[in-house]
C-alpha cells in the first residue's frame, strides 16, 4: 500500500529497493500536487492494482493527466464513500473514514482519513486535513476510527492550521511524525503544533531533522527501524490478525478484500425482517431495523428495491 507520492522523483527507486513489483492499493489523499506528483512514475513502473481517490472537484491539468493514465491502465478506482469502507490487505485492515460532503473552500479539507490497523498497532493518515475537517469528524464520525492510534502522520506538514486540539486529544498518538522539507518556505512545522504534540505526550519525529522515518509492526507493538535496513527487503509480518475486527464501527457499508491480483468487492446491502426487497443502507424503506447481508446472499432470496436502486 502506498499513500501519496510527491514529485521529488525518488519514490520509484525507493520502492524498487524494497523489492516490490506491484502495489495492491495506492491512495491519493487529496488533489494537491505535493501528494500525487510522483504517482504517474509509480504507475508506469509498478503494477498498481487499486487506487483510492475522492471525486472532489479541485482539478488541475496535471491531475487530469494522472486520472487519464489511471483510466488507460485500467486500474480499479475506489472512492471513500459517504459511509466509509474497510479494505483488507493481508493481515492489515485499512479503515476509510466516511467522506465529508465536498468542501469547496479548500481542497485540504477533502482529504481522505485512513486508519491502518495491524493487530494492536494503528496508523492514522489524514493527508492535509485542517481543523475544519477534524471538527467535522468529531461531530459526524465514530471516534473509534481515530481514537488512541499508535502513530499519527501529523496532518498538513505541521502547518499552523493543521491540528485541532480537541481532535488531537482523542487521537492521543504515541508517535507523531511530521513530513516536512527542511527550510521550507511555509515555515512548517508551526511551533504551536509542535508544543501541542509535546503536551499530548507524543514522541515527535520530523523528516527535516530526523530523515526518513521507518516503523515496523509485529501486530502487538511497533518500533523504529533504520530506514536503510528496511530498504533491503520487504518487512516480515509475524502476527496475522483475525479477520472481522471492527473497532466498534457500525456504519461501514462496503467491505472489500484486496487479496493481491484478484480484487474482489464484497458489497453489503440491507433487508428488513418481513420485506421481500433488498436496499442500500440509506433507503427510507429499510430504516433502522436493517439486517446487513452480502449482495451475493441478497440476490439469492430478494429483489432489488426500485426506489433506492441497490447494486445488482
Ligand atoms: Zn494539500
Ligand atoms: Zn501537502
Amino acid at each position: 500500500m502506498l499513500v501519496d507520492a510527491g514529485p521529488s522523483g525518488k519514490i520509484v527507486e525507493k520502492l524498487q529497493r524494497r523489492g516490490l513489483s506491484a502495489i495492491d492499493l495506492m491512495v491519493i489523499s487529496h488533489h494537491h500536487f505535493d501528494h500525487y506528483g510522483g504517482m504517474d512514475d509509480v504507475i508506469n513502473n509498478f503494477e498498481v492494482r487499486n487506487i483510492l481517490v475522492t471525486n472532489a472537484p479541485h482539478t488541475t491539468q496535471r491531475l487530469v493527466s494522472l486520472l487519464r493514465l489511471i483510466r488507460d491502465k485500467e486500474i480499479r478506482v475506489l472512492n471513500p464513500g459517504e459511509e466509509g469502507r474497510t479494505l483488507t490487505l493481508g493481515s492489515v485492515e485499512v479503515i476509510v473514514f466516511p467522506r465529508r460532503p465536498t468542501y469547496f473552500g479548500n481542497e485540504n479539507n477533502n482529504s481522505i482519513g485512513l486508519r491502518v490497523v495491524h493487530g494492536d498497532v494503528s496508523l492514522l493518515l489524514t493527508g492535509d486535513s485542517e481543523p475544519s475537517l477534524h471538527r467535522w469528524w468529531l461531530q459526524n464520525v465514530s471516534s473509534a476510527l481515530y481514537a488512541d492510534c499508535s502513530i499519527l502522520k501529523v496532518p498538513h506538514h505541521g502547518s499552523k492550521n493543521g491540528l485541532n486540539q480537541e481532535w488531537l486529544q482523542v487521537v492521543n498518538p504515541q508517535l507523531a511524525v511530521i513530513s516536512v522539507g527542511s527550510g521550507n518556505r511555509y515555515g512548517h512545522p508551526d511551533s504551536r503544533v509542535v508544543s501541542m504534540l509535546h503536551d499530548a505526550g507524543a514522541t515527535l519525529l520530523r523528516t527535516d531533522k530526523d530523515g526518513t522515518v521507518a516503523v515496523e509492526s509485529d501486530g502487538k507493538g511497533w518500533r523504529l527501524v533504520d530506514g536503510s535496513k528496511l530498504a533491503r527487503g520487504p518487512p516480515v509480518v509475524t502476527t496475522p490478525v483475525e479477520s472481522g475486527r471492527t473497532l466498534g464501527v457500525g456504519n461501514l457499508v462496503a467491505a472489500e478484500t484486496l487479496p493481491g491480483d484478484a480484487a474482489v468487492e464484497e458489497i453489503i446491502v440491507y433487508v428488513t425482517r418481513t420485506g421481500k426487497k433488498y436496499h442500500t443502507r440509506s433507503c427510507r424503506y429499510g430504516k433502522r431495523s436493517n439486517r446487513p447481508l452480502t449482495l451475493d446472499e441478497a440476490r439469492r432470496k430478494y429483489d432489488p428495491c426500485k426506489i433506492c436502486k441497490p447494486p445488482q
